[in-house]
């Protein structure tokens, strides 16, 4: 407990860092690798000996024994295959450690388990695992013993995108260089590179692990797929930032330590508004190191919890009933010369930069809504996104009073001089107020809010990679960039023009700023009149990245190709039912296992009630009134489960992808529900010593 905790000394302490590569590496190697990583392009196979041997030598005076690539699929979590530093024993049996550059650099395996949406046929097994240098290399301890990671990059053998990581680079490198053209515009000669930066914040559950244990539910979904609401839910908002308990606090304690050994930022914890709920966010990072980082924080959460007896879930709807989990993506852009381009600035100059910056990205928010919701959707993120808890599936823009004001005068006028709480505006004229980040009011129920100097993208389920968000985000934008870039580098007058098309894209796009109240159903029909699209399931969302729209902009910048696109869709509406049918598979077990037998029991024991009552010469109203109650409800329940089982074998003989999804989604899912709905209310009316696991009360409240 009252331990010194050294977090200078402790941080970062299993990763190899640039610090550590210039402890480690003789002066040019060192120069090389900064430039190749800073520039691009590649080691030379001496140069990555170099350093693979400087790697090594780092990580086995830090205990480890193997190393592994570390990489991304499209399974949404990490993979990795350790081998050993041991080369072959010499003649006299002796055996060294050996970490050539060429196993650095690149790794090829059998991938063919990976899931690829039929991008790779399983005879073209092989999948290769390229080190990206902008990622540092880590070390992760274990029981198993430590083991170095290095982050990479999964291809296939043509060089098609099987993970996460590759398209998010692809984008950054493409938004990097469309901002460098606006900014050339606007006179800046020094900035060379401009990085999405990332913080995302991550909700949790944290329950019992013996309980958690108990219910298939969780163990195999994750979620809860049966439970009656505990007496209390949140409604009384005392567990929103309220005093962490004791086995919490330890455990949160245990997690930052280890974060910081990692070099995860981890920088704010508290209680989240559910019951048992809990968020941890880190300080931002680039894109790419805070997806990194923002897995290896899921994966630090879920080990820590089973050290201290307890389950963490990440599934983005574990109860029904309170709010479930989401990850909050702050994102940025920043020149390497100090500038956030998403930051109004002070001077005139840098106001009508960040005016236009804004209408650009309004304008690619508008155009590719579409993505934008589905690089969100993942199964139980269904569960969340329009539950009056999270953002609707409905994409639109929160600027705060200040700048939509600036926004509507600019649109009407052409100008905007009568600020709300700030001085006078005509642009290139004067400027803008500050955008205080406290100044603008906060709308929790926007998908997508500007917050001073970042945008909020709230959509983003607790469980899934922050992958596809950041690539789509990155990639958009550059888009709206690059066209706004080729009018402007084009025009004789760049004032009047960057004016001109400030004001076009507010006109034009003005329909996706919404300030009101995101839960309510009048948004839901305004969003309809203005054209905004709304799929309110992940299954609905998918056929946006196969549209000739999403190929055309995908293939512009080189992010995905149309065979990539398709290949991904095919994973999503494959992991879709895949999920759903565990789902149900879970219930079938759970109902004719656990719940039905449990009620019987109970109706066996009411039904001997009545019968010794009735020895006794009393009337057994009450036993009775129980027990014919009871048989109903589970006729139901019966009826309902067969029902579903039947609709799932439907479901999984259907052999295409895309509608054996949707068939999942319009047929599996509401039997489910009906199924729930009869179990929940089975269990309100069950004698609790007879219900056969956990119920809400005792996850929630009795952590
Ligand atoms: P909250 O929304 O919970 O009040 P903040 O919005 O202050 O918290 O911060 C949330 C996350 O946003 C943190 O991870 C933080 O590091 C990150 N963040 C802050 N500024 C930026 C920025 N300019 N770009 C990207 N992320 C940022
Ligand atoms: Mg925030």
């Amino acid at each position: 407990m009252g331990t010194n905790l050294n977090v200078e000394e402790i941080f970062a302490k299993n990763v190899f860092t640039v610090g550590k590569m210039k402890e480690y590496l003789p002066e040019a190697v060192f120069n090389e690798v900064m430039r190749v990583r800073s520039q691009g392009g590649e080691l030379s196979l001496e140069t990555a000996d170099v350093v693979a041997t400087a790697m090594k030598d780092w990580a086995v005076s830090n205990g480890a024994t193997h190393f592994t690539h570390w990489f991304q699929p499209l399974t949404g979590i990490t993979a990795e295959k350790h081998d050993a530093f041991i080369k072959h024993p010499d003649a006299e049996g002796k055996c060294l450690l050996e970490f050539s550059g060429k196993e650095l650099i690149k790794g090829e395996s059998d991938a063919s388990s990976f899931p690829s949406g039929g991008l790779r046929a399983t005879f073209e097994a092989r999948g290769y695992t390229a080190w990206d240098m902008t990622s540092p290399a880590f070390l992760k301890e274990d029981a198993i013993g430590t083991i170095l990671c290095i982050p990479t990059a999964f291809c296939s053998y043509k060089g098609e995108a099987l993970d996460m990581k590759t398209p998010l680079l692809r984008s950054m490198e493409a938004v990097s260089a469309q901002s460098i053209r606006l900014l050339r515009l606007f006179g800046n000669k020094t900035a060379t590179n401009v990085t999405a930066f990332v913080g995302p914040e991550q909700e949790y559950f944290l329950v019992d692990r013996e309980k958690y244990l108990q219910r298939e539910d969780l163990v195999f979904a994750g979620r809860t797929l049966f439970g009656a609401p505990a007496p209390k839910g949140q409604e009384l908002d005392d567990h929103y930032y309220g005093t962490i308990q004791e086995r919490i606090g330890a455990f949160m304690k245990d997690l930052n330590i280890e974060l910081w050994k990692m070099g995860v930022t981890a920088k704010t914890q508290h209680n989240e508004a559910a019951p048992a709920q809990h968020e941890i966010a880190p300080i931002y990072e680039t894109a790419n190191i805070a997806m990194d980082h923002n897995q290896i924080t899921m994966e630090i959460l879920k080990k820590v919890a089973n050290r201290h007896g307890l389950a963490c879930l990440l599934h983005e709807k574990p109860f029904a009933g309170v709010n479930g989990s989401g990850k909050h993506n702050n994102w940025s852009l920043n020149t390497d010369d100090g500038i956030n381009l998403i930051d109004p600035g002070d001077t005139p100059n840098e106001n009508i930069q960040f005016l236009l910056v804004l209408a650009c990205i309004l304008k690619a928010i508008d155009t590719h809504a579409d993505l934008l919701r589905l690089s969100a959707a993942c199964p139980g993120n269904d569960l969340r996104l329009g539950g009056s808890e999270a953002p609707p599936a409905i994409i639109s823009v929160f600027l705060g009073e200040q700048l939509e004001d600036v926004v509507r005068q600019l649109v009407e006028t052409g100008e905007a001089n009568k600020l709300k709480a700030g001085g006078k505006l005509k642009t290139g004229v004067s400027t803008l107020p500050d955008f205080e980040k406290d100044a603008t009011d906060r709308n929790r129920t926007s998908p997508f809010a500007f917050t001073g100097n970042k945008f909020e993208f709230r959509s983003v389920g607790s469980s899934d990679s922050i992958g596809n968000a950041n690539t789509t985000l990155n990639t958009i934008v550059a888009q709206a960039f690059s066209e706004a870039a080729d009018y402007l580098e084009k025009a004789d007058d760049f004032n009047t023009a960057v004016h001109d098309l400030i004001k076009k894209y507010f006109k034009e796009h003005e329909r996706v700023i919404f300030s009101g109240d995101g839960y309510s159903e009048k948004w839901v029909q305004e969003a309809k009149r203005r054209g905004l699209p709304n799929a309110k399931t992940m299954v609905e969302a998918i056929g946006a990245l196969t549209t000739d729209k999403a190929v055309e902009l995908y293939e512009k910048f080189g992010i995905f190709t149309k065979a990539e696109l398709e290949s991904r869709s095919e994973v999503m509406y494959e992991t879709y039912a895949k999920t759903i049918n565990i789902e149900a598979h879970a219930m079938t077990g759970m109902s004719s296992k656990q719940i039905i037998p449990a009620v019987m029991e109970y109706e066996n024991m009411l039904a001997q009630t009545v019968n010794q009552m009735k020895a006794a010469g009393v009337k057994p109203e009450i036993p009775l009134k129980m027990l014919k109650q009871i048989n109903d409800e589970l006729t139901r329940m019966q009826n309902a489960l067969e029902r579903m089982k039947e609709e799932r074998k439907k479901g999984i003989s259907i052999k295409v992808q895309k509608e054996r999804a949707f068939y999942f989604k319009d047929n599996v899912v509401p039997a489910m529900v009906s199924l729930r709905e009869s179990a929940d209310k089975l269990e309100k009316i069950v004698d609790k010593q007879y219900w056969p696991f956990p119920t809400y009360a005792d996850l929630m409240f009795e952590v």
